[in-house]
């Protein structure tokens, strides 16, 4: 399905122009217009899929596959020294387009970018307590 009123199927299905890195029946791979770093690529899915929830695992399995690719190309071409995989999620996680898509973001040393999250302080019975409830929730 394609949603007529979402950007990134418009970039996918080549009716918005793009910078194409990529592009097979399945996917499209773009450069982001506003970059993080020197090459930094969106893969997306030219289904509509909002986010992780909604997306078919067989197209994930391939996009994880197409994703390794665009980062070995990455690697032969800008000569990066690291690669971040990012997927946003829903408001809270920062996913500003809804229409699922995966960062992959070349990083080169002292790119002036922070991808990091701040740690936290565990507790060992309440990670034991969430380790069994998410695990007893997988289908
Ligand atoms: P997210 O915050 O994970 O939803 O990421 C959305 C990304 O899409 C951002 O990094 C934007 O810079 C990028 N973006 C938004 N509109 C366009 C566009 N027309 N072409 C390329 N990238 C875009
Ligand atoms: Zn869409």
């Amino acid at each position: 399905m394609v949603d007529n009123d979402c950007i990134f199927c418009k970039i996918a299905g080549g009716e918005i122009p793009s910078d194409t890195v990529y592009e097979d029946d399945l996917f499209r791979v773009i450069l982001d217009l506003n970059p993080a770093t020197k090459g930094h690529a969106l893969i997306l899915p030219k289904q509509h899929y909002a986010n992780i929830y909604e997306i078919d695992e067989d197209t994930l399995q391939k996009l994880i596959v197409l994703a390794k690719k665009v980062a070995c190309a990455m690697k032969d071409t800008l000569h990066c020294d690291g690669l971040n995989i990012v997927q946003n999620n829903g408001l809270a996680a920062g996913q500003t387009v809804f229409h699922f898509h995966l960062h992959i973001i070349p990083r080169y040393e002292e790119d002036g970018q922070d991808l990091n999250w701040i740690p936290g302080k565990s507790d060992p019975a309440e990670q034991k307590k969430l380790a069994g409830m998410i695990g007893a929730a997988i289908k």
